[in-house]
C-alpha cells in the first residue's frame, strides 16, 4: 500500500511546465503512436487510481504527470514522493498541457508514464487451476482492454497475445483495462512459438469457434490447467491452431446474429472456465 507515513522529500525535485514546446511534454504525447511506444518502451496511464494500481503492483513510474489543482492533495504528494524515490520525474503542469498529453478535453488530473512490461513466453508454465487467455490476431483495442479486464475479474492468469495484434500498451486499451493491465501478466509470441509452448506444457487448449462440435459447457475445466484460445475478430481461428485445440467449443445463441462480440465471447468462456474457483462468499 502507498502508506501515509511515507517521507515526501522531493521538494525542488518537481518541474513545472505550461507550453506544450518543452521537450520531455513533446516526447510523452509521442506516445500517443505505438512506434514511439515501441521504441522507448514505456506507455502512458491516466487517473490517479491507475497511477496507484501501477505503483502497488510494482510497476516503474519513469514520470508523473499532475496538474496544478491536484497539488497538494496527499495521495498525489505520495505518488510523487514515490515516483522521486525510484528515480522518476515528477511534473507540474497547466490544464492546457494536461489536455494535450491525454488528447481529451476535461482531462484526469494525474497521469503518468509507465515502464512496458511483458511475460516472456517461455517462462511461463501454467500450474493446476490457472486460466489462460490466448488471443489469435485481436485488432480492437476496447476488445483487448476488456479481455484483460474480465481475465483479471475471473482471476485468470494472464493474456498471450498470438500473431499480428493491436498494442496492449495504446492509450485506449489501457483505459478499458481500468487498471487490470498492471494486474494480468501479458506475453506476445508468433503461431510457431504458441505452438511450440503448448506442445512442452500439459495443458488442456480449448478453441472456440462457430463450428465448434462440443457445447462449452459440456467440458470439464479442472483437469488440466486450461488455455483458451479465441479467434481473430473477422477472419475466426485459422486451421493451424484449431488443428492443435483438444476441444473447439461453440456458446450456443438465440436470435439474428451470428456470432458474438470477441469480449463478450471471452468473458463468458473465462467465467465458465472458472466456475469452479468462484465462489460467492456468504
Ligand atoms: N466471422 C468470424 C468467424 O466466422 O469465426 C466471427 C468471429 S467472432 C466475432 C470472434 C471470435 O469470438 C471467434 O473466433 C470465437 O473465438 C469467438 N466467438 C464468438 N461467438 C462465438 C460462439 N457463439 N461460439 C464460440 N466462439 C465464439
Amino acid at each position: 500500500m502507498i502508506g501515509s507515513g511515507e517521507p515526501l522529500g522531493r521538494v525542488g525535485q518537481v518541474k513545472e511546465v505550461t507550453s506544450l514546446a518543452n521537450p520531455i511534454i513533446k516526447d510523452i504525447r509521442a506516445l500517443s503512436q505505438k512506434k514511439n511506444r515501441d521504441r522507448s518502451n514505456q506507455f502512458l496511464a491516466e487517473g490517479l487510481k491507475l497511477v496507484i494500481d501501477g505503483l502497488e503492483l510494482g510497476w516503474t513510474i519513469r514520470t508523473l504527470i499532475y496538474s496544478k489543482a491536484a497539488k497538494g492533495k496527499s495521495a498525489v504528494e505520495r505518488v510523487a514522493a514515490r515516483t522521486v524515490a525510484s528515480g522518476g520525474l515528477v511534473l507540474e503542469v497547466s490544464e492546457k498541457v494536461l489536455s494535450a498529453i491525454t488528447r481529451r478535453d476535461n482531462p484526469q488530473m494525474v497521469c503518468a508514464v509507465f515502464e512496458q512490461r511483458y511475460a516472456p513466453l517461455e517462462s511461463l508454465q501454467p500450474k493446476d487451476n490457472e486460466t489462460w487467455i490466448a488471443l489469435d490476431r485481436i485488432r480492437d483495442p476496447g476488445n483487448l482492454g476488456t479481455i484483460i479486464r474480465t481475465a483479471d475479474a475471473a482471476g485468470a492468469s494472464g493474456v498471450i497475445l498470438v500473431g499480428e495484434t493491436t498494442d496492449p500498451f495504446s492509450l485506449e486499451t489501457i483505459r478499458a483495462t481500468m487498471g487490470s493491465v498492471f494486474a494480468v501478466s501479458v506475453a506476445r509470441c508468433g503461431v510457431e512459438a504458441f505452438l511450440k509452448w503448448r506442445s512442452k506444457n500439459p495443458l488442456l487448449l480449448i478453441g472456440t469457434h462457430l463450428a465448434g462440435a462440443i457445447d462449452y459447457r459440456a467440458v470439464d475445466y479442472t483437469v488440466k490447467p486450461t488455455v483458451i484460445l479465441m479467434g481473430n475478430e473477422q477472419a475466426g481461428l485459422p486451421d493451424e491452431l484449431s488443428a492443435a485445440c483438444d476441444h473447439l467449443v461453440r456458446i450456443p445463441q438465440a436470435g439474428r446474429a451470428d456470432s458474438l462480440n470477441l469480449a463478450v465471447a471471452t468473458g463468458v468462456m473465462i467465467f465458465e472456465a472458472r466456475r469452479h474457483m468462484l465462489k460467492v462468499e456468504p
